[in-house]
């Protein structure tokens, strides 16, 4: 599915995101930036050593990354030249600011494929894997922050969403 906001396209897509073909792609990462299960293995395994020997370098210029927080890397082997790796929430109760940390991860990674002159970049389902945020809110607080984005900041022509699993993608494609 796919629709025009402003003037950017919004895409919603059932697949694996490390054969999207954007610009970039964003990882959903665990703090210490050093690899993990779900869609970080396969963003590591399909984008080579090189996104990892950055991850490293980064990790020891300024530490673990932060939830809510977003860095850079290059996509290695992948049809996207960067990778942006954010840090989503684990969920708990949904009383721990899981909502603001989540929005803060679309929102930061947006900013910073802005100020790299990116034009086009895909989202996974950022938290709703191991780390157990409920999809159904998930996609509701996705949508809303890149909506709120695209309506402010037109410089991104098009925006994925990369659902892997039936579930999240037939959410999406209700609108959250
Ligand atoms: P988190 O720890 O943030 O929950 P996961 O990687 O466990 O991260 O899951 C996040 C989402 O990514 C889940 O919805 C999962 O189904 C999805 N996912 C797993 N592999 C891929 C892939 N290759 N492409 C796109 N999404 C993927």
């Amino acid at each position: 599915m796919k629709f025009l906001l402003n003037s950017t396209v919004i895409e919603i897509i059932q697949g694996d995101i490390t054969q999207s073909e954007v610009a970039c792609i964003v990882n959903a990462a665990n703090t210490s930036l050093l690899g993990g299960g779900g869609v970080d293995g396969a963003i590591h395994r399909a984008g080579g050593k090189q996104i990892l020997d950055e991850c490293i370098r980064i990790r020891n210029a300024q530490g673990n990354c932060p939830t809510g927080e977003a860095v850079i890397t290059t996509g290695g082997k992948l049809k996207a030249k960067y990778v942006i790796h954010t840090v989503g929430p684990v969920w708990n109760d949904g009383k721990n600011n899981e909502r603001e940390k989540l929005s803060n991860c679309y929102r930061n990674t947006l900013n910073l494929a802005v100020e790299k002159g990116i034009k086009s970049i895909a989202f996974p389902n950022i938290s709703t894997g191991i780390y157990g945020y409920p999809k159904d809110k998930a996609a509701e607080v996705a949508l809303k922050t890149v909506v709120e984005f695209v309506e402010k900041n037109e410089t991104i022509e098009r925006i994925q969403f990369v659902c892997f699993d039936r579930e999240n993608y037939d959410i999406y494609l209700g609108g959250g």
